[in-house]
């Protein structure tokens, strides 16, 4: 790990004390959900349709591990859940007036390109219907709040850097990268990112946006490729490799977006952007690789888990190569990441060998 120090989260959120964390229950949302309980008294109110990729137990244990703190002086629990799908306006303006926020961060969505393929619809809905029904209720909000509070109110949208398409061999991702989405997932996240800076630019909406690259680590869901390929060549099945494995990701660290969102989140420049990526471009090959060693070393069958990797026909439209420039967030914020791609990968490895998921 580097010297780099993590932020302080609460001296970041300057009196901001009733968070909204959409998409909580998911990878990198629960991530956040955790830092927020673990390193400030906020109350975090939790708004997840808790989907196929939700899991919620490690909201549960870091609320266990809290004890008193868990709750807030008036005996309710720090960490509130709202179950409710963005798809509905109604449910979602609820959901906004119960939490009643002084921050919003935005990371429900759905997520994953291959699924985004095969049914497109479902991504439109989340991600571009839900992210305006969100917009909707949380400008309402903001409007009614009370001089002090709207002055200092914030929203957060988190999208990725899939919305800039696909790099050639050299240059990487800035805020001023012109938008080339081409998926059905980068399409609506791109949708989304338009569609924030919109209610910005209108209604005067103190919005902040990042756009960040691959990332991994604990709790994500086994669909994307670091966990699907950890699991598989633990169990000693083909591990599915795209194409000719050339395709380029920028591999970032969960904990280390978190401390780019919390960073951003609070102090970014209202309609501003920000790229977020650490310097981790591998091949998927090279990933595949690494996690085999890792697991040749951490799990020793007698033979190399790199014999179980297998060529699968690659993704249609397959970006080649993402890569960000984080210039303007390390800058202007301060934020560096704290983990490099071997030693985190090596404990997600090790995670991954000693949890089992719920779902
Ligand atoms: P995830 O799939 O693990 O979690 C997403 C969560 O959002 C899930 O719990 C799901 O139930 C919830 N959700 C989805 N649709 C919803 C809806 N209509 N209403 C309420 N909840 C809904 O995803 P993740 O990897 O944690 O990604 C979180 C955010 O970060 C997404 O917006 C994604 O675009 C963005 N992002 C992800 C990555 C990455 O590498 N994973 C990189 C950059 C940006």
């Amino acid at each position: 790990m580097s010297a780099t120090s993590s932020p302080d989260v609460s001296a970041l959120l300057a009196g901001r004390h009733r968070i909204l964390v959409t998409g909580g229950a998911g990878f990198i949302g629960g991530a956040v959900v955790r830092r927020l309980l673990r390193e400030t008294e906020a109350l975090v109110f939790n708004l997840d349709k808790c989907g196929y990729a939700s899991d919620l137990t490690s909201i549960e244990g870091v609320l266990a591990e809290l004890g008193p703190r868990a709750l807030s002086p008036d005996g309710q629990s720090r960490h509130q859940l709202l179950r409710v799908d963005l798809t509905n306006a109604e449910a979602t303006a609820a959901a906004v007036r119960q939490a009643d926020p002084d921050l919003v961060l935005h990371l429900a969505a759905e997520s994953h390109v291959d699924r985004s393929i095969e049914g497109p619809g479902a991504f439109i809905a989340s991600n571009v219907n839900g992210t305006f029904h969100l917009l909707q209720a949380v400008r309402s909000h903001w409007e009614q709040l009370p001089a002090e509070r709207r002055d200092t109110f914030r929203f957060h949208h988190i999208s990725t850097d899939e919305v800039f398409g696909s790099l050639g061999p050299t240059g990487r991702f800035s805020e001023t990268t012109l938008y080339d989405p081409r998926s059905p997932y980068s399409a609506s996240k791109a949708a989304s990112d338009h569609l924030v800076n919109a209610w910005h630019h209108t209604f005067g909406l103190p919005v902040v946006l990042t756009n960040c690259s691959n990332n991994y680590g604990p709790w994500q869901f086994p669909e994307k490729l670091i966990p699907v390929v950890i699991l598989k060549a633990a169990a000693g099945e083909p591990i599915p490799l795209y194409g000719d494995g050339a395709n380029v990701r920028d591999w970032l660290y969960v904990e280390d977006h978190v401390d780019a969102l919390l960073l951003a989140a609070n102090r970014g420049e209202l309609g501003g952007s920000y790229c977020v990526g650490g310097h981790g471009e591998r091949t998927n090959q090279q990933v595949v690789e690494a996690i085999c060693i890792l697991l040749d070393e951490l799990k020793p069958t007698g033979a190399p888990h790199s014999r179980l990797i297998t060529s699968v026909t690659d993704r249609p439209g397959h970006d080649r190569r993402y890569a960000i420039d984080p210039t303007r967030i390390s800058g202007e914020l301060g934020w560096q990441p704290r983990h490099n791609f071997e030693e985190g990968l090596a404990d997600t490895v090790r995670w991954y060998l000693e949890h089992q998921r719920r779902c």
